[in-house]
């Protein structure tokens, strides 16, 4: 895939597939309605405005121009109700900011509470969702769908945003874990482990091994360390691999720099994301008691059909 069209994936919730797939191949829906808190849902549509607006690499960059505009609240072509209600005046403002054109050629409109539109203030916007102009994306939010008004919401196509319980948690939780995987006292179970994982990488992208071959390596490197824990020290160890891929330095498997640097070029940004998401998610899994080597073959077979 074309680097150009990459994405950082968000940290804080998770946005569904199909919309940052969209986004990636640029038929965005002239409007979105994100259903979830107040918080979560302005978050996840500050997120997705700015990396429709951005114009580095890997979107959102936060270092471009249209960036830092827009971390400044100061970008021309994103407009922003204030405040957690959709007022009849915020429709007036937003329809004159509208009439302007855009900057960059994009412009995107956030409406935040549109579940207490008043009847007025939703009259109003129906002509502006009805008739959109190209390259304009409106994107609204709201805590339960049907509390927004039906003729708002057929006008949406509806997403859910969850936080992502997974990702901070295990960055907060996972340090001293990882720490001590990355530097085992004498006699630790973690003894040898990440050479194996490391090797285990090599058969997987390299070697191109099967996914059942894979899987059952992966189940014989857990006779010392759980199942669950091999997971979390996986997707740490994708992480790093991640982070050098985007070019940032600060990995923590310092011992394997090189096998880090041979190993990822071979995938994109957007595929060593889904990589550790696949990952992530068979985490969970082992959690409701799947035995864990079906576990591993169902992780295995999506590393391979999701990533190549
Ligand atoms: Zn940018």
């Amino acid at each position: 895939m074309d680097v150009q069209h990459a994405l950082m994936s968000p940290t804080e919730f998770d946005m569904p597939e199909s919309v940052l797939d969209a986004l990636v191949h640029g038929h965005l829906a002239h409007a979105s309605l994100f259903i979830g808190t107040a918080d979560v849902t302005e978050k996840a549509v500050r997120w997705l405005a700015q990396a429709i607006l951005c114009e580095g690499d890997v979107r959102p960059c936060g270092a471009c121009s249209s960036c830092i505009k827009f971390l400044a609240d100061a970008h021309p072509d994103f407009f922003a109700t204030s405040g957690t209600k959709v007022r009849t005046n915020d429709v007036e403002q937003l329809q004159s900011w509208l009439t302007v054109r855009g900057h960059q050629g994009k412009k995107v409109y956030a409406l935040f509470g549109a579940d207490s539109m008043t009847s007025v203030a939703a009259n109003r916007m129906l002509k502006t969702l009805e008739e959109p102009e190209p390259h304009v994306y409106a994107l609204l939010t709201a805590v339960q769908r049907h509390t927004v008004l039906s003729t708002i919401r057929s006008r949406c196509f509806t997403h859910t945003i969850h936080e992502k319980g997974a990702w901070p948690q295990a960055d907060y939780q996972v340090v001293p874990f990882v720490h001590e995987a990355l530097n085992p006292p004498e006699n630790s179970s973690f003894d040898g482990f990440i050479d194996k994982m490391v090797r285990w990488t090599e058969m997987w992208l390299v070697e191109r091994q099967p996914a059942l071959i894979l899987a059952t390596k992966w189940q014989a490197f857990c006779g010392e360390i759980s199942a669950e824990d091999s997971l979390t020290l996986l997707v740490e160890w994708l992480r790093d691999i991640l982070y050098t891929r985007i070019g940032q330095s600060h990995i923590r498997f310092r011992t394997w720099e090189s096998q880090v640097s041979h190993i990822s070029p071979i995938l994109d940004v957007r595929q060593w994301t889904r990589a550790i998401e696949i990952v992530l998610d068979s985490r969970q899994r082992l959690q409701s008691h799947v035995a864990a080597l079906l576990n591993f073959e169902q992780m295995c077979i999506r590393l391979r059909e999701d990533l190549s």
